[in-house]
């Protein structure tokens, strides 16, 4: 059974003078000008504790853009019974209606609510025009149209082998209880992912986004709504970390956890599930993407121009707040020179302010606490023996939180910076003998817990050959001649092993099947 593949969302341009720029810029203004006040979503309801807090853009952090209410332990077990008491309805519901759920949000995206759920990203969360569309737009349609695929497939695989007198059938169940969905702030498109994959398959859904991303966050649940999402299928709640997980982790319907999010947390909640392991009744379903240390490794025979524009545009898109992002160079000693020349010819030619600007490249770090633990890193840069700072390393927090782009360049392959996660606009850059690629290969390999994306340059066949055999468990998401980040929904399935995550491919067969658990039927005749 094949369910016609969708073709990927196309990427608007918003060249100036174009109408979707200017539906765009209007609501920018529009959305700046009032300030709104957001509730959580339980059940039927709209709750308002009337603890409220205030949402700025980064870029801008003494403009509140509106409010959000936070709720305590008692709004996340009502978020559980919601979701528990709409499960026996949405589980039974054919899964040709739920599809028809989520290809009308993907619709509602592609057309009267792209400006919006684009001007609530860059707004939100400080991306520029095409950062917020590549997310919360194209990629974000693309995770419903695919993922509505592989359901259906899934839903009406044909049944196994049967012999004579037997009739075998395997039946697709939900899982029992309801699924916990953690989302991060770097991308709107996982946040929508993450609840709705589950809930495709017939779950039902605690939805807690990072604090960072609720403006967005409530735009996503308003699509949904007006797409038909039942009541208590997902429920949306702004509870801080350590309160949730208390009460999801303890509760004997926990079914799974869908997560992006650090290495820290998702290993905290494996030993919490360890913990709690006979509280439930089923072993939950543990699915997640965490952090990165992404490499770019060139080889003698690359194109200097190449892999400078592919370090740039890996290491700084969306100020290298995605996992993706390239941050760790190794350069051979024939290319260097050119490569720095062009890289910073091309960071020259960046302009870094504030999103409603769309000239403005580069734009804030997504909060304070992220600011300071960057610019802890290039403090330590400055002051370090061997350890220089070729471009950037400058950073402000008064009326944004903005670091340039920086690059460092260290003699030590071991460096911090070439092993740590910094999660910022910061690229570490070791430049090898140009003969030592293969020992390079190795330190590639070994110097980082990561595993989630990596990139070599060559144009050479038996280097790319020989990368892609030494370099087999070190990138889940593995590129040839192209920067490490982009991956597009459908071409380039996204994820991570080691300390990257579970891998298991946002918008991919390989995900939706860990959201069902199968039974077999055998009936004799
Ligand atoms: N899928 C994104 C990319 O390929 C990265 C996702 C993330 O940062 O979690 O760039």
């Amino acid at each position: 059974f094949n369910v016609p593949t969708p073709v990927n969302e196309p990427v608007k341009s918003y060249a100036p003078g174009s109408p979707e720029r200017k539906e765009l810029q209007a609501m920018l203004v529009e959305l700046r000008s009032k300030q709104i006040d957001v509730p959580m979503y339980i059940g039927n309801e709209e709750v308002r504790t009337g603890n409220t807090r205030p949402m700025s853009p980064p870029h801008d952090h003494q403009h509140i853009l509106g409010h959000f209410h936070e709720g305590d332990a008692s709004h996340v077990e009502q978020a559980i019974n919601a979701a528990l008491g709409a499960k026996e309805a949405w589980e039974s519901l054919a899964w040709e209606q739920r599809a028809a759920i989520f290809l009308k949000a993907a619709d509602l995206i592609s057309g009267p609510y792209r400006a919006k759920i684009n001007a609530a990203t860059m707004l939100g969360q400080s991306k520029n025009a095409m950062q917020a569309e590549i997310d919360a737009a194209c990629e974000f349609i693309d995770f419903l149209r695919f993922n509505v695929k592989y359901m259906c497939e899934i839903y009406a695989q044909q049944p196994p082998v049967s012999g004579n007198g037997v009739w075998n059938r395997l039946e697709q169940r939900p899982l029992e209880g309801f699924v916990f969905a953690l989302t991060p702030f770097n991308f709107t498109a996982i946040a929508g992912n993450l609840p709705t994959s589950a809930a495709m398959m017939g779950n039902t859904v605690v939805w807690k986004p990072a604090y960072t991303q609720i403006y967005s966050a409530q735009v996503l649940m308003e699509i949904f709504k007006e797409a038909g999402v039942p009541d208590g299928v997902i429920n949306l709640v702004y509870v801080d970390g350590p309160t949730a997980g208390e009460v999801i982790f303890k509760h004997p319907d926990f079914s799974g956890i869908h997560f992006t999010g650090s290495t820290g947390v998702f290993q905290h909640i494996w030993k919490t599930v360890g913990e709690n392991i006979k509280r439930y009744k089923s072993y939950p379903r543990i699915v997640g993407e965490t952090g990165g240390k992404d490499f770019v490794l060139a080889h003698k025979s690359a194109d200097a121009k190449a892999v400078a524009v592919g370090l740039v545009r890996g290491a700084f898109e969306y100020q290298g707040q995605k996992c993706s992002a390239a941050s760790r160079a190794y350069i051979p000693s024939n290319l260097w020179e050119d490569v720095k020349k062009y890289m910073l010819e091309d960071l020259a030619s960046m302009k870094m302010g504030g999103t409603e600007d769309f000239t403005n490249f580069i734009n804030a770090v997504i909060d304070e606490k992220s600011f300071d633990k960057i610019a802890k890193y290039i403090e330590n840069a400055k002051s370090t023996p061997g350890v220089e700072i070729i471009a950037g390393g400058n950073y402000n927090k008064s009326k944004g939180y903005f670091i340039e782009p920086t690059v460092i360049l260290t003699q030590d392959p071991m460096y911090t910076t070439m092993c740590e996660e910094i999660f910022g606009p910061v690229l570490t850059i070791y430049v090898y003998h140009e003969e030592h690629f293969e020992t390079v290969l190795d330190l590639v390999d070994q110097t980082s817990p990561y595993a989630l994306t990596g990139a070599v340059f060559s144009q050479d066949r038996y280097a790319i050959e020989l990368a892609t055999q030494k370099l087999r468990n070190a990138a889940g998401n593995f590129y040839i001649n192209d920067k490490p980040t982009g991956a597009v929904v459908g071409q380039q399935p996204f994820g991570g092993a080691r300390a990257s995550g579970t891998n298991d491919k946002a918008g991919s067969m390989i995900n939706l099947l860990r959201w069902v658990s199968p039974r077999t039927i055998k009936e004799t005749f």
